[in-house]
């Protein structure tokens, strides 16, 4: 016999399930339903793409036993068994899946939540068993091996005579507690309901042993109990279903049978296709953002069924990037059970039902979006920047297909509003499409270049991610409607007289404005009188197609190529300071160059840009205040 040691996260969550405190302990049965099933998933796909093997449906099931006296339960299945470096790797280390993302969510969140939020496996029988041992024996080899742990230290393993493939797992359940009585996992109904609520759908018969009372044969009026052989799931896969026949419930514990995300899901659909191609398929939108989603590490994808087989744990190709929240399953009779990874990306039915899903979802969301605005500013919480991502990548090609999922907070009615309700509150005069970049809606309130755009009455859309502004350049337009970002260098929303009046200045003050360009060189490509600041004494706007807030954004890549924004210095004509930079003009140039060079970093502060030599401007402050 061998002994080994956990690995450390293993012996960490093991931890957690034997001390666990946890309400929902009946989910560990599900859990080990859901691996045997797996386990004769694999055993029947291999029978129906290899020929040597022969698959009975009726050889096929998964039972449940109980002893009382022993007080053990069993779980036993007839799948594909395991070899002895599989149970070394898989029961003595965190396997994939869901286990594997609980790793690293491990240090961020306390157990009670991590058991709630994943599927903990295999391992969550500990949370009521004082020992588990598994006899199992895989396909095609002679030897049986016995794993034994308490789920403290390590495990054992030792040869084992099983007679069968498959594998079985006994359940030595912990001692009776003041507030747990472990023996209920004993009783035919306890477990009968656990099987019922979380395992229903499951395509194996899950059989047990059940008390009924019936009639005596000699005598009518007498019952007597008989123990029967049933099997207690309905076993139709869910997605066959008819959607009438099933509630709200039933989608969410198959989500969580299925470990398709934290908690419950915010919605589902449900589709049934039968055209060109034929498909089934539940989808969900998670409500909660999975903690790897906007990284490298986050892949999406659906489950992928041939006629209720599984052929593929996460197809890529039947999700767009941009609804690459979704989770959920896809079964397809028009597919080949022995189609390849590759063939699959070429597959004219995957790409069928790839272009379905993909309406579906967008149809789904916009939906949501006009029912019930709640849950979909919930999702766009979320997910919202993906849509955005979705707008602006591939150089614009999807960006029809989403620009009515957008939602940008607005500065008039200080929530979220689409484009449409943008459009159409538009007051007759209003020509363009005005939105403001910043960090923050506080930051953004304050922003110089606002007060023109919203003296006009006009309502201004606050972009505070950063992908917002690039999305928008690639969308262009929304119904005709320019979109115009309030600080570029051309709003023209002045009226003829305040134009006329700007012009007089622009001359009288020419001398004056060169000098100042001349003092700040290329750092900007004018110096202006601005027409559009109302009291604040400066700002910076720009001119042509990269506004300041992108070139912050693109000087964070790591490829950044220093494309800046054509950066325009607008002063205001009547604030006092001007009048004291006219005064000093031709008679104190070091005070033109002072005073220039100070409101050219006020600027920069504004649009919370570095300010180049912090040092050079505090001396220049001091200087103005002695
Ligand atoms: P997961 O199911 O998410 O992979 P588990 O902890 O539930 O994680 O199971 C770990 C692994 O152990 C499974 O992936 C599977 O390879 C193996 N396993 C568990 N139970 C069985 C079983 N009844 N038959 C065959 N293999 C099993
Ligand atoms: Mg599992």
């Amino acid at each position: 016999m061998e002994t080994k040691q956990f690995q450390a996260e293993s012996k960490r969550l093991l931890e957690m399930m034997v001390h666990s405190i946890y309400s929902q302990k009946d989910i560990f049965l599900r859990e080990l339903i859901s691996n045997a099933s797996d386990a004769i998933d694999k055993i029947y796909y291999k029978a129906l793409t290899d020929d040597s093997i022969s698959f009975n449906k009726d050889d096929y099931y998964i039972r449940i036993e109980t002893n009382k006296d022993n007080r053990t339960l069993t779980v036993k299945d007839t799948g594909i068994g395991m070899t002895k470096e599989e149970l070394e790797s898989n029961l003595g280390t965190i396997a994939k899946s869901g286990s594997l993302d609980f790793k690293n969510e491990v240090e961020m969140k306390d157990g009670q939540e991590i058991i709630g939020q994943f599927g903990v496996g295999f391992y969550s029988s500990f949370m009521i068993a004082d020992k588990v041992t598994v006899f199992t024996r895989a396909l095609h080899s002679d030897e049986g091996y016995k794993w034994e742990s308490d789920g403290e230290e390590g495990y054992s393993i030792e040869p084992y005579d099983k007679q069968d493939v498959g594998t079985e797992i006994i359940i030595q359940l912990k001692e009776n507690a003041e507030e747990v009585n472990y023996d209920e996992y004993l009783e035919e109904h306890k477990l009968k309901s656990i099987i019922k609520k979380y395992s229903d759908f499951i395509r194996y018969p899950i059989k047990m042993e059940v008390t009924e009372q019936e009639p005596q044969e000699d005598n009518e009026e007498e019952v007597v109990d008989v123990i029967e052989d049933q099997t207690i799931n309905s076993m139709v896969p869910i997605w066959r279903k008819n959607k009438q026949e099933l509630t709200d419930e039933d989608y969410e514990s198959f989500y969580q049978e299925k470990h398709f995300g934290f908690d419950k899901p915010l919605s589902h659909l449900h589709i049934s296709v039968d055209g060109m191609v034929r498909f089934q398929s539940i989808l969900y939108i998670p409500e909660q953002l999975p903690f790897n989603y906007y990284s490298q590490d986050f892949e999406k994808g659906l489950e992928l069924y041939s006629n209720g087989v599984l052929i593929m744990d996460k197809c890529a190709d039947l999700l767009p990037d941009h609804f690459s929240f979704a989770r959920g399953i896809v079964d397809s009779e028009d597919l080949s059970l022995n189609i390849s990874r590759e063939i699959l990306q070429q597959d004219h039915q995957v790409k069928l039902i790839a272009k379905n899903i993909e309406k579906k979802v967008k149809n789904h969301l916009l939906s949501m979006l006009k029912n019930d605005r709640d849950k979909y500013e919930k999702f766009y919480d979320a997910f919202g920047r993906q849509i955005k991502f979705g707008v602006y990548s591939d150089f614009g090609a999807n960006k029809d297909k989403l620009k009515d999922l957008l939602l940008f907070y607005s500065s008039s009615e200080q929530k979220l509003a689409s484009l449409k309700e943008y459009v159409e509150r538009m007051p007759e005069d209003q020509e363009h499409i005005y939105y403001a970049t910043g960090e923050s809606h506080d930051r953004i309130e304050k922003l110089p270049q606002t007060e023109l755009v919203k003296d006009k009455g006009y309502e201004i859309l606050y972009f505070t991610d950063e992908v917002d502004e690039f999305a928008i350049k690639m969308l262009m337009n929304y119904d005709d409607k320019e979109f115009k970002n309030v600080s570029s260098g051309d709003l023209d929303l002045e009226d003829e007289e305040t134009k006329k009046e700007a012009e007089k200045q622009k001359e009288e003050h020419k001398d004056l404005l060169a000098e100042m360009k001349e003092m700040l060189g290329n750092k900007v490509k004018d110096v202006k009188l601005s027409t559009r600041l109302k009291t604040h004494p400066v700002c910076l706007s720009a001119e042509g197609d990269v506004s300041i807030e992108m070139e912050k954004v693109l000087k964070q890549m790591p490829d950044n190529q220093n494309i800046e924004a054509n950066k325009v210095l607008e002063i205001n004509s009547k604030h006092d300071i001007f009048q004291s930079l006219v005064h000093a003009h031709g008679s104190d140039k070091d005070k033109v160059k002072l005073y220039t060079n100070i409101l050219y970093n006020q600027a920069l502060l504004i649009e919370g840009l570095p300010i180049e030599d912090p040092v050079a401007l505090t001396n220049d402050m001091c200087k103005v205040m002695v």
